[in-house]
């Protein structure tokens, strides 16, 4: 995974991770978790007892010079 620069503005790249704002109760982002994504058309299993069937997860790399942020997909195998 080479991604080094940014595709813009050709600045380096910094390793993010992305926070969880949905723990209210908590401060907000205070959680840091593995995003993950699905199929478009991914359901929930079982009436929504197992959830959606993650495909992969997703990292970040932010840009500190424009702010652009990158997410790249790690498909699960
Ligand atoms: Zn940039």
């Amino acid at each position: 995974m080479g991604h080094t620069e940014c595709p813009d503005c050709g600045a380096a790249l910094q390793a993010i991770k992305l926070t969880d704002a949905t723990e209210r109760w908590l401060d907000e982002g205070s959680l840091r978790v593995d995003q993950k994504y699905s199929a478009e058309d991914a359901k929930s299993g079982f009436g929504g007892i197992t959830g959606i069937h993650p495909e992969g997860n997703l990292y970040g790399r932010l840009c500190p010079k424009c702010g652009r942020i990158l997410l790249y997909a790690v498909p699960m195998n």
